[in-house]
């Protein structure tokens, strides 16, 4: 039977790494929105290849070139934040929800208000909304499945396990490509980027070179999986070859294993609750020889710390830890500041004066991002 699917942020690596699947499998897939922040060429030419019904650039300045790349195509053309949502509100049997950063925010919400089936990588999307979010989904019969490999691991464990059950939850992180770097305040954005493990976008590849991805994780855990944030647990495991794990009161620890390659857990979610081919190399343990495993170190990269302490305010704290990391991020990427201050320009923005009230709606929750980007801008400013 074939569905149809939305692919939110279509020219990204988990995008791409989601159309690759649906290339293999043609005849499953009907393809209704795909969309971009500004790369033009690369929407059209998906849009084209997909047959999609519209393409969407979130850059309004971008609509006329687009229009142009897809003209005499028959498929729509749209730009700006509302026709974004606009195109995610369209029903569709799955949508992948793979925009980076809190931008992604609006249209994964237009799609849970549609009560449809989200695959989520849009983690910031969920840190920052959090119960916003969740109670949206409840209300409106959506189903959340994650697609970030550690939620998407610990979810198949808990296929069959009852949330009560389990004692507790290990987040898997490899460490990133940083671990054994000694001076971290001269790093720069290539050695940030160049991850050992995973092939990803670039503020992801900084944020799990400053353990702000796992820190993020850990918030977004939090909300996918009702246990407690003290029975939330992270362990660096340089391999990246388990990718969560859970462990039930019996004693008995289930662990999700697999090559580290972004398609496995993306076609969990696009065949769930089936399974579905992959061209992913089987796992080979004899060649892998050994599985590491360590303490994190919060002294050198205080990133999970901060952010299980945003988790434990809770209210508007995460929307505010994931802005400000945004906005340091791209500092950094731009060469503005050095790799060391990222941790620092958070902190100082969660402990600048009274948080936020906790958001009850979308708009709260855009108003605490832009409040709090604002702030982390303003700490970048040089004196
Ligand atoms: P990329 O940077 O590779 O791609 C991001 C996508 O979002 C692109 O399509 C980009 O469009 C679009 N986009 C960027 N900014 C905006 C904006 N302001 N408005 C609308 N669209 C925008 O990111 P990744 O694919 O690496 O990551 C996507 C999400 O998935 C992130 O939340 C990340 O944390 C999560 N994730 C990623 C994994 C990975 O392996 N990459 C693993 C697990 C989770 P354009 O190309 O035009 O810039």
């Amino acid at each position: 039977m074939t569905r149809s699917i939305t692919i939110l942020g279509a020219t990204g690596s988990v995008g791409e790494q989601t159309l690759d699947l649906v290339r293999r499998n043609r005849d499953d897939w009907r393809v209704v929105a795909l969309t971009a922040n500004g790369n033009v060429e690369g929407l059209a030419r998906l849009a084209r290849e997909f047959g999609a019904q519209i393409a969407v650039v979130a850059d309004e300045t971008c609509l006329d070139d687009l229009r142009a790349a897809l003209d005499g195509s028959g498929i729509e053309a749209a730009a700006g934040s509302s026709a974004l949502c606009e195109a995610a509100s369209r029903p569709v049997d799955m949508t992948v929800a793979a925009i980076v950063g809190c931008a992604g925010l609006g249209p994964v919400m237009a799609a849970i208000e549609q009560g449809g089936t989200i695959a989520l990588a849009n983690k910031e999307a969920l840190v920052s909304a959090g119960e916003v979010m969740t109670a949206a989904v409840a209300r409106h019969g959506a189903t959340l499945l994650p697609v970030d490999s550690e939620h998407n691991a610990i979810f198949q464990c808990l296929q069959g396990g009852r949330i009560e059950d389990v004692r507790f939850i290990t987040l898997t992180a490899s460490g990133g490509p940083l671990r054994l770097v000694e001076d971290l305040g001269s790093v720069t954005p290539e050695q940030a980027v160049a991850h050992p493990n995973w092939d990803m976008g670039a503020k992801i590849s900084v944020d799990s070179a400053t353990m702000f991805n796992k820190g993020l994780e850990l918030i977004e855990a939090h909300h996918l999986f009702p246990v407690g944030l003290d029975r939330i647990r992270i362990v660096v495991h340089p391999q990246s070859v388990i990718h969560s794990m859970v462990e039930y009161r019996d004693g008995s620890t289930l662990a999700q294993l697999g090559p580290s390659d972004m398609r496995v857990p993306i076609a969990s979610c696009l065949a769930w609750p089936q399974r579905m081919d992959t061209p992913c190399k089987p796992l080979d343990l004899a060649a892998i020889g050994e599985l590491s495993f360590f303490a994190p170190d919060e002294q050198r990269f205080p990133a999970t710390r901060l952010a299980r302490a945003a988790a434990e305010h809770g209210g508007a704290a995460p929307a505010v830890l994931n802005a400000a990391n945004e906005i340091a991020v791209a500092a950094f990427l731009a060469r503005k500041i050095a790799f060391s201050r990222i941790p620092v320009v958070v902190e100082s923005v969660l402990s600048n004066g009274e948080l936020p009230a906790a958001p009850r709606t979308l708009e709260d929750v855009l108003r605490v991002d832009q409040d709090a980007r604002r702030c982390a801008t303003r700490l970048l400013e040089p004196a």
